[in-house]
């Protein structure tokens, strides 16, 4: 899950859908959770406090971030239309943690929690996992589908991985600093970010381009592109 940072709000919304070119520009044109990237018109304005039971928070920049539908659904889903207070430590949050620092992407589509996470972290994003449903399998995924809501992430988290493979081999052929930004600008449209970082992983001059095309917070990184603490993370 890339880590984004969204600033103060540039200014106030009489209608949440109107915040959405803001928050594209702030946050690059990915869902904030499954880091799918997307046309702006199949991108809604996420509440991360759901504005049904709590329509204080409808109109509020720091409750805003850009979601796909899927994501969408499946977090009304998991959260329901119960009022509920603590959404921000019982998660993990893109905006809010380093979540970088938190799942592990694998070549197999998996989403996994990295090592020597503390337990109450672990507990939150074993949580967020299930929220998004990133780790439904296919069978369950088609299951949802059929409401037309959700779709097979592992699935393509394991294509992504295969086509951004091919774009490291390109890179390698010719690995000149043209070439990075080149790739970088075509991966932010293609989205999945951390898929991006893992198979460049041993590449810092890559993963900077990367950081810079996608929007990602550079303040998560070190000079080097090694993940640093934000938040609790
Ligand atoms: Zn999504």
């Amino acid at each position: 899950m890339k880590p984004v940072k969204k600033g103060g709000s540039p200014r106030a919304y009489a209608a949440y859908k109107s915040a959405k070119a803001d928050l594209i520009a702030a946050l690059g044109a990915q869902c904030s959770y499954c880091e799918a990237a997307k046309d702006p018109q199949d991108l809604h304005v996420e509440h991360i406090y759901p504005k049904d039971p709590h329509p204080e928070r409808a109109l509020l920049w720091e409750n805003f971030l850009l979601s796909c539908s899927s994501c969408n659904s499946y977090k009304s889903q998991h959260l329901g239309n119960r009022r509920r207070r603590g959404l921000e430590t019982r998660y993990v949050w893109p905006h809010l943690d380093n979540t970088f620092r938190v799942f592990k992407y694998s070549s197999d589509g998996r989403v996994e929690l990295r090592a020597r996470l503390r337990e109450h972290i672990t507990k939150a994003a074993n949580f967020t996992i299930d929220m998004f449903g990133f780790m439904l399998s296919p069978q369950k995924a088609k299951s949802y589908s059929k409401k037309g809501i959700a779709f097979d992430g592992v699935s393509k988290r394991k294509e992504q991985w295969a086509q951004v493979t091919q774009f490291r081999v390109m890179y390698l052929g010719n690995p000149t600093m043209s070439n990075a930004v080149t790739i970088s600008n075509a991966a932010a449209k293609m989205g999945y970010f951390s898929i991006w970082m893992e198979v460049f992983k041993d590449r810092a001059e890559v993963r900077k381009e990367l950081i810079r095309a996608f929007k990602a917070d550079p303040d998560c990184f070190d000079g080097g592109t090694c993940p640093v603490k934000r938040g609790r993370i």
